[in-house]
C-alpha cells in the first residue's frame, strides 16, 4: 500500500465513458440484446441477427422498422441521445424498451459500430469514426458492431470461449422473440441459420418454436388472466410436462425478461404438489403493468423491477394456475385439441381474482355407490385371489391378461372396467377414451380424503408414545407445532429436558411410534405441511400397493372412486390417471 493516495482527479471523458459502457454491455449477448430493443421500439416487422465468434468479432442487427434521418445518426451515439422520453417525468410512464439514451452511446465506446439508417426515401451510414456517408438501403436499419473490447482489454480478458457467448446471445435473442410473436426474428450464428420464427398467433406457438420442447403441443396451454392494473397471459405446460430444474421458466414484464424469484414462485405455489420429487413445471408467463406502476430504472440491464402491488400480481397469477391444474388438464385430451386454450380457460383466466369454477369431475354429482359408507373398519376391502376369489378371477388376472367385463350394472357410474393390467393400472373405457388408473395413486388419495373427512376424531393412546427432541432446534419446532397438530389429532405434552409425550393421535391413523417420531422431527416448518405428510404416510400404508392384485369388485370400486375425485392427484402429487383418447391410439396405429 502506498502511504497516501495521489490527488483526486476527474478521468479523461474517453475513460469515464468506457467504465460507464461496461455497467450496460458487458459482454456481446449485452449488445445483441440492446440493439433487439431498438429494432422492435422501432416498430420493425422483421429482425435478424447475425453474430460471429459469439459476437466478439461481429454482431449484425437489421430491422424493417421507421429508421433515422441523417440528424438523427449524427447524435443517436452520443451519451443521453435519445427519442423516447424528453424529461424524468416521462420516466413514470415508460412504453418503450429502451429509454435512457445510453446502449448505441456505451456500444460505440466499446466497438467499431457502423449504422445504416432509410427514412423518407434517403438513406445513409454512419461510420465508426462519426463521418455520415449517403448510403443504399430500402427501409429500416442495420447496425454492425465489430471487435468488441478490443480497445478495452480489462473486458475482453472476462470473455468466455466463443461458443459460450454464442449460447448467451442465443439466449438474448430467446428473450426478445418470446415476447413479440408478431415480429419474425431470424437468427444466425457463424454462418448459419439457427432461427427463423415466422409471425406467430399467439404466444404459445412463439413459445414451442421458439423453446422447441420435446413434448406435444397439446401438452401446452395458454392461459390469461387479469386484475386492475395488470393482464397477464401464462404459457403453461401441463402435469405431463416436467423439468428437472427451473431453466424452462420465463418471466417477462411488459416485454423484458425479468429475474424475478417472486414471480416464479407464484406460478410455482399455483403449480405446488402436481410436480413431486423436485421437479418443476414449464411455464412462459408474459405480465403487462401500467408503466406508472412499474418501476425498472433501478438495474443496468433492466433485469429487475419494482411494482406498486406486487402482492395483488402475485395472487393473481398462482389463482389462475392452481385453477389451472386442478380443474382442468387432465381432460383436455379427451375433449380434443384447442379445448384447454379455448373455452374453460378463457373463462378461469379473465376471472383471475373472482370465484373459482366448480371442479369437473368425468361424475360432477358423483354416485351412489361411491361413499365410504361400507369402510366401517376404516379399511377398504382389498381382496386377493389367491385368498377368497381366486375361483372366480381366474389365472389370467395373475399373468396380466386383460378380462373386458360386462357393460356397467345399473346405478353405476358410466364405465367400462376391463382389468388389471402391468400389476399396477386399473384399464378403464369412457367416454370414447381409455383410461389407466395407477392403482396405487388413485386408492392413497381415496383414503386420504377419508382420513381428513374423519379428521378431529382421536383416540387416546394407552400407553403415550415418548419422543426425544434430539436439541434444542428441534425441541423449540415441537412447540411451535404443537397446537397445529392438537388441531390435527396428534396431541403432545412437554415432558421436560426434551421428551414429550404424544397422548392421543387420529383415530384412522395407525402409525408407528418410530414412524411419528421420524415425521415430527423431519423438519417439515409448517405445521399443515407435517399434518398433511402424517396423513399422506397414513394413506399410503392403507393404500394398495403396485402388484396387489385386486379383485374386480374392489378394483372397480376403486375406478368409480378414483374417477369421481374433484382433485384427481396423490398425496404426493402424481395424477391419479392418464387419459388415452381413441384418436391418439388411432393415430399410433396410422389409422386416420
Ligand atoms: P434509447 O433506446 O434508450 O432511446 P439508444 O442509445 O438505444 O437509446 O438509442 C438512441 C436513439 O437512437 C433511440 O432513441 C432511437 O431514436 C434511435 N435508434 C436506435 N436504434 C434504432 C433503430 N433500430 N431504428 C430507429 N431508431 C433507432
Ligand atoms: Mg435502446
Amino acid at each position: 500500500m502506498p502511504e497516501t493516495l495521489p490527488p483526486v482527479r476527474t478521468l479523461p471523458e474517453e475513460t469515464a465513458q468506457k467504465i460507464a459502457a461496461g455497467e450496460v454491455i458487458d459482454r456481446p449477448a449485452a449488445v445483441v440484446r440492446e440493439l433487439l430493443d431498438n429494432a422492435i421500439d422501432a416498430g420493425a416487422r422483421k429482425i435478424s441477427v447475425e453474430t460471429d465468434k459469439g459476437g466478439i468479432d461481429r454482431i449484425r442487427v437489421s430491422d424493417d422498422g421507421y429508421g433515422m434521418t441523417k440528424e438523427d445518426l449524427a447524435v443517436c451515439r452520443k451519451n443521453h441521445s435519445t427519442s423516447k422520453i424528453t424529461s424524468a417525468q416521462d420516466l413514470l410512464a415508460v412504453r418503450t424498451l429502451g429509454f435512457r439514451g445510453e446502449a448505441l452511446a456505451s456500444i460505440h465506446a466499446v466497438c467499431r459500430m457502423e449504422i445504416t439508417s432509410a427514412r423518407g426515401g434517403s438513406a445513409y451510414k454512419s461510420l465508426p469514426g462519426g463521418q455520415i456517408v449517403p448510403a443504399v438501403r430500402a427501409k429500416g436499419t442495420l447496425i454492425q458492431a465489430d471487435g468488441i473490447f478490443d480497445t478495452f482489454p480489462a473486458r475482453k480478458q472476462f470473455l468466455k470461449r466463443p461458443a459460450a457467448e454464442t449460447a448467451l446471445c442465443r439466449q438474448a435473442f430467446l428473450d426478445k422473440a418470446l415476447p413479440w410473436p408478431q415480429i419474425e426474428f431470424r437468427l444466425v450464428t457463424d454462418g448459419t441459420l439457427r432461427f427463423l420464427l415466422s409471425p406467430a398467433d399467439s404466444l404459445k406457438t412463439r413459445c414451442l418454436d421458439a423453446l422447441q420442447p420435446p413434448e406435444s403441443a397439446l401438452f401446452f396451454h395458454e392461459i390469461t388472466g387479469s386484475g386492475g392494473t395488470f393482464r397477464f397471459t401464462l404459457v403453461l405446460g401441463g402435469p405431463e410436462v416436467v423439468r428437472r430444474d427451473r431453466r424452462s421458466q420465463f418471466v417477462f414484464v411488459n416485454g423484458r425478461r425479468i429475474d424475478e424469484f417472486a414471480l416464479r414462485q407464484a406460478v410455482e405455489f399455483g403449480a405446488e404438489g402436481r410436480f413431486p420429487n423436485g421437479l418443476h413445471p414449464f411455464f412462459c408467463l408474459f405480465l403487462q403493468v401500467d408503466p406508472d406502476t412499474a418501476d425498472f430504472n433501478i438495474h443496468p440491464a433492466k433485469r429487475e423491477v419494482r411494482f406498486r402491488d406486487p402482492g395483488a400480481i402475485h395472487h393473481a397469477v398462482s389463482s389462475v394456475c392452481r385453477d389451472f391444474y386442478r380443474h382442468n388438464v387432465l381432460f383436455s385430451h379427451t375433449q380434443g385439441s384447442g379445448t384447454a386454450d379455448s373455452g374453460v380457460f378463457a373463462q378461469t383466466a379473465h376471472e383471475a381474482a373472482g370465484p373459482a369454477p366448480e371442479p369437473r369431475t368425468l361424475f360432477p354429482g358423483g354416485f351412489p355407490d361411491a361413499g365410504p359408507a361400507q369402510h366401517t373398519t376404516g379399511k377398504m376391502p382389498v381382496h386377493f385371489p389367491d385368498i377368497q376369489t381366486a375361483a372366480e378371477n381366474g389365472p389370467e388376472y395373475r399373468s396380466g391378461f386383460i378380462r373386458p367385463e360386462t357393460g356397467p350394472a345399473s346405478g353405476e357410474p358410466d364405465f367400462r372396467y376391463l382389468g388389471q393390467i402391468l400389476g399396477t393400472f386399473l384399464a378403464v373405457e369412457t367416454g370414447g377414451s381409455l383410461l389407466l388408473i395407477d392403482q396405487h395413486a388413485a386408492h392413497e388419495r381415496i383414503m386420504y380424503n377419508e382420513i381428513l373427512s374423519h379428521r378431529g376424531e382421536i383416540q387416546e393412546l394407552l400407553v403415550p408414545y415418548r419422543i426425544d427432541a434430539p436439541d434444542d432446534a428441534a425441541d423449540r419446532s415441537l412447540r411451535q407445532k404443537k397446537r397445529g397438530l392438537a388441531e390435527a389429532g396428534f396431541i403432545l405434552k412437554d415432558d421436560g429436558d426434551g421428551f414429550w409425550l404424544v397422548t392421543a393421535v387420529p383415530a384412522r391413523w395407525s402409525g408407528s411410534e418410530k414412524e411419528l417420531r421420524e415425521e415430527l422431527l423431519s423438519g417439515a416448518a409448517e405445521p399443515e405441511n407435517l399434518v398433511s405428510r402424517l396423513y399422506a404416510a397414513e394413506a399410503c400404508r392403507r393404500a394398495c400397493k403396485d402388484g396387489d392384485i385386486l379383485d374386480p369388485q374392489t378394483a372397480r370400486k376403486i375406478a368409480a372412486q378414483a374417477l369421481a375425485l374433484p382433485e384427481p392427484f396423490c398425496p404426493h402429487g402424481r395424477p391419479v390417471y392418464t387419459v388415452i383418447t381413441k384418436e391418439e391410439l388411432f393415430r399410433r396405429v396410422k389409422r386416420t
